[in-house]
């Protein structure tokens, strides 16, 4: 445990905002009491003087235009009358600067971290645009102060997304391209490693560009089926927007909205090809921009290292494949897009604060590693990702009666089946013959920090070692480390797997629980008994496993998944009940 106090790292968005912190090495975004990581960058201000900030600041939006301040990100650091970007609202007439505006967003941010934590913080690291000049940074800056927060560092997004996707291992002048489509801009930034740094070579983009967008293309094509209904038009956005959001994992969505002007309704099925058609038209003007960074940065697609995908709009399939098509490339989409860049927050704000260590964290495996096991399949022992340096190991036996030796063939890759992958060396374990069965290798995988990767097989019959050494690069590895990790059980190296495991699965539970509890506590009403028991009886198994004495890091992480599954809908209609509240508001059912 650290003994500074922690920095938080922050995300403050157009559309979304997020904040996460280091904890026990981990970054990890924090939820609000709903269990939500995504903030809506939202701001109702209340005749009384009372203001709220967030989803539930959104959800007034359709009810108060000029009282419900959003995408103020678009305002902050201009003069007067600068900028192309009209809002509905007049920050004037509610007497707030964009700076306080975004400040609430920054207070609200910090509540909701000091509410997870259970302890007060009061330094943070923050995002902008890579585009952002003096004046908008400064500005930025100032209303982190405004909020309580020193504001320790701020950070390009396209840094902090290419830092979340561990691409700081890259070498020396290796560039990428970072294609961020959120809700109201599209930003592409071409960025190069120079001696450890990212370097922002180029940057261009759209400031009016966005999933907003989307939603208007498909309230146009809802509203052209009921000529021109204005009640339709006001009402239909959120449904476009769940649908569209439906419709990045699912072939076709229906699309409802009862009673959306007092008496009519309209339910209409929105098929992917058919939102394709027509969405194709603004994804595609996202293409001169990509040609313009490449060309402002004198780079090539084909130079390019990596293409990386970030904001929540590039969870659009289509939007997946004009990328790949533009660049040439398939882009990386390892990471979740909308939380790519304040996970990178989060990690510049760790390594400022000490509890994660500079190039200990950074470095990931990009690919599983593992060996071929009976039947010609892949037996991940790292799986892909995994912070280094580490050490896994699993044990394995003989198939057949009279072996005299096994093969371990050492593999990298993420398929299926062994000969898919690439072969890294192989290496022969001799042991005495006996039964199917009674053979007892263990194999242990250690990746240092440098990357090199030893492999170490043991028959625990006889204690006898076989090391196989992995790695191009020469680099001295003194007896003594090869004699401390032969000394060290194999046995150990499961268990720092299990642990590892274990932690992320405990984190995930610990998120969960309250989240589900809040829920059920909140909107109890909206379920029925039958899934209430389900989702209770979930939460039940969760907690048990968490409790119980014996740590079961498989059994937590498939429970964490159940209650996942098990709250999904309730999350689904909770939505939907918050939309229909606002219609029964209206007096419009
Ligand atoms: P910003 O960076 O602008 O603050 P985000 O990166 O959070 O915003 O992106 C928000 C946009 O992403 C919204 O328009 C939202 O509708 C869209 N979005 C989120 N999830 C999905 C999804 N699964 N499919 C399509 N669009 C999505
Ligand atoms: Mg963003």
């Amino acid at each position: 445990m650290t003994t500074t106090s922690p920095i938080l790292g922050i995300d403050l968005g157009t559309t979304n905002s997020l904040v996460g912190v280091v904890d026990s090495g981990f970054p990890i975004l924090l939820a609000d009491e709903q269990g939500q990581r995504l903030t809506p960058s939202a701001v109702n201000f209340a005749a009384d003087g009372s203001l709220i900030v967030g989803a539930a600041a959104l959800r007034k939006r359709a009810l108060e235009p000029r009282r419900t301040v959003t995408s103020v990100k678009r305002l902050i650091g201009r003069r007067g009358g600068e900028g192309d970007w009209q809002p509905p609202y007049s920050l004037r007439e509610l007497g707030v600067s964009p700076i306080e505006v975004s400040a609430e967003i920054l207070k609200r941010l910090k509540a909701i971290a000091e509410r997870a934590l259970e302890q007060s913080v009061s330094r943070a690291v923050i995002t902008v645009p890579a585009y952002f000049n003096d004046a908008q940074r400064n500005a930025t800056k100032q209303a982190g102060e405004l909020a309580g927060l020193t504001v320790e560092r701020i950070v390009s997004e396209p840094t902090a997304a290419a830092l979340a996707y561990g691409l700081d291992k890259l070498g020396e002048r290796q560039k990428i391209a970072v294609y961020d489509l959120g809700g109201g801009t599209f930003d592409i930034s071409v960025l190069e490693m120079r001696e450890g740094v990212f370097q922002v070579l180029s940057t261009a983009g759209d400031t009016q560009l966005g999933g907003d967008d989307i939603d208007r293309a498909i309230v146009n094509w809802l509203a052209e089926g009921a000529s021109g209904n204005s009640a339709l038009e006001s009402q239909a956005t959120p449904a476009a927007e769940a649908a569209k959001k439906r419709l990045s994992s699912e072939e076709s969505t229906r699309i409802e909205l009862p009673f959306f002007d007092g008496t009519s309704s309209l339910s209409v099925e929105l098929t992917r090809a058919e939102f394709e058609k027509l969405i194709r038209p603004l994804v595609e003007r996202t293409r001169a921009h990509c040609l313009r960074a490449l060309s402002d940065a004198g780079v090539k697609p084909e130079e390019l290292d990596a293409v990386i995908l970030v904001g929540g709009s590039t969870r659009i399939p289509l939007v997946r494949r004009y990328v790949a098509e533009i660049f040439g490339r398939e882009p990386d989409i390892s990471q979740n897009p909308d939380e790519a860049v304040a996970l990178g927050a989060v990690i510049q704000a760790g390594i400022l604060s000490g509890s994660l260590k500079n190039v200990l964290l950074l470095d990931v495996t990009p690919l599983s590693l593992g060996i071929e096991t009976f039947g010609g399949l892949m037996n991940t022992i790292i799986p892909r990702n995994t912070t280094i340096p580490c050490k896994a190991g699993e044990m394995f036996t003989n198939a057949v009666a009279n072996q005299q030796d096994m093969l371990i063939r050492v593999l990298q890759g993420e398929r299926e089946l062994a000969k898919d992958n690439w072969e890294l060396g192989r290496v022969i374990v001799p042991f005495p013959p006996g039964p199917k069965g009674s053979a007892r290798v263990g194999v242990q995988f250690a990746i240092d920090a440098n990357g090199i990767l030893q492999v170490l097989a043991r028959d625990t019959a006889t204690n006898t070692d076989t090391v196989l050494e992995i790695q191009n690069t020469a680099v001295d590895v003194d007896d003594e480390r090869v004699e401390q990790m032969i000394a060290e059980s194999v046995e150990h190296a499961f268990e720092d797997m299990n642990e590892r495991v274990w932690t992320e699965a405990k984190l995930k539970a610990e998120e969960l629980l309250p989240a589900v509890d809040a829920a059920l506590t909140q909107f109890g009403d909206a379920v029925s008994d039958d899934e209430r028991r389900v989702i209770e009886s979930a939460a039940a198994s969760v907690r048990a496993l968490l409790h119980a004495t014996e740590h079961d890091a498989k059994a937590l992480k498939t429970a964490n998944a159940a209650l996942d599954d098990a709250t999904q809908e309730l999350a689904v209609r909770l939505v939907e009940r918050a939309m229909e509240e606002s219609l029964v508001r209206r007096g419009l059912v």
